[in-house]
């Protein structure tokens, strides 16, 4: 196994996780996001709202009535702003323990994709989750960039096999997160996510910003408490 140093993707400026007020749960909008990303020196970044069973759900729960369909002029994007390469992938939902999946915002697919299980849009034995993004992974690994927060207590996470799910993500050769807004929330399962930084072939840490705050300061956390915990030298 390589040094930690070597397997983490994105120790600088970049952040491969976050959500906006455009389409679907965050606090900035797209622009914000991007213009913010520069002050922050940002050199790439990847905006992953949730997928559309997701923000139909949330909106459902919240009373919200349906909001923009903007993504059509998104079309023709260019970051205007800043240098900052920008990215557009979904966080796809797992649906069941078969092998289906959300994919799509307003019915757009984006190149590739976060898999996440939510706890109330995977409605199926919470015990299962294991077993279902397994079987996604199989059958999607082409798609999926890496695997949410596998290590947090929040949702049904408990749920979670860590071993098996790092041995198929190196067999298949995707990522898994060490997720720094749940670890920033203390919700990180310390001995899972130990598991995962000594055994996993690749690995992002990422924001999954939901504000501005998150998006600034949650990663700073997060790495300070590998070089605290000489997981990096
Ligand atoms: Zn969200
Ligand atoms: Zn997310």
């Amino acid at each position: 196994m390589k040094p930690l140093k070597e397997r983490i993707v994105n120790l600088e400026n970049s952040d491969y996780h976050m959500h906006t007020s455009s389409f679907s749960d965050g606090i900035p909008t797209i622009n914000e996001l991007v213009q913010f990303a520069w002050q922050i020196w940002m050199k790439e970044i990847a905006i992953t709202d949730h997928s559309q069973v997701s923000i139909d759900k949330f909106r459902k729960k919240n009373n919200i009535s349906a909001g923009s369909t903007a993504r059509y002029s998104l079309r023709n994007r260019k970051n205007v702003y800043n240098d900052v390469n920008i990215i557009f992938w979904i966080e796809w939902d797992l649906l069941n323990d078969a092998w289906d999946v959300c994919f799509d915002i307003q019915w757009r697919e984006s190149d590739f994709v976060i898999l996440s299980a939510h706890s109330w849009i995977y409605e199926w034995k919470p015990e299962t989750v294991t077993e279902g993004t397994i079987n996604a992974i199989k059958k999607y690994h082409d798609k999926i960039k890496f695997i949410w927060h596998p290590c947090s207590f929040a949702d049904f996470w408990e749920y979670y096999d860590i071993e098996k799910l790092v041995s198929v993500a190196n067999e298949y050769d995707i990522w898994l997160e060490f997720n720094a807004k749940v670890f920033e929330r203390d919700k990180s399962n310390l001995e899972k996510l130990d598991y995962l930084l000594k055994n996993t072939n690749k690995i992002y840490i990422n924001s999954d910003a939901h504000t501005l705050y998150d998006f600034k300061n949650v990663r700073k956390k997060a790495i300070q408490f590998l070089y605290d915990n000489n997981y990096l030298k």
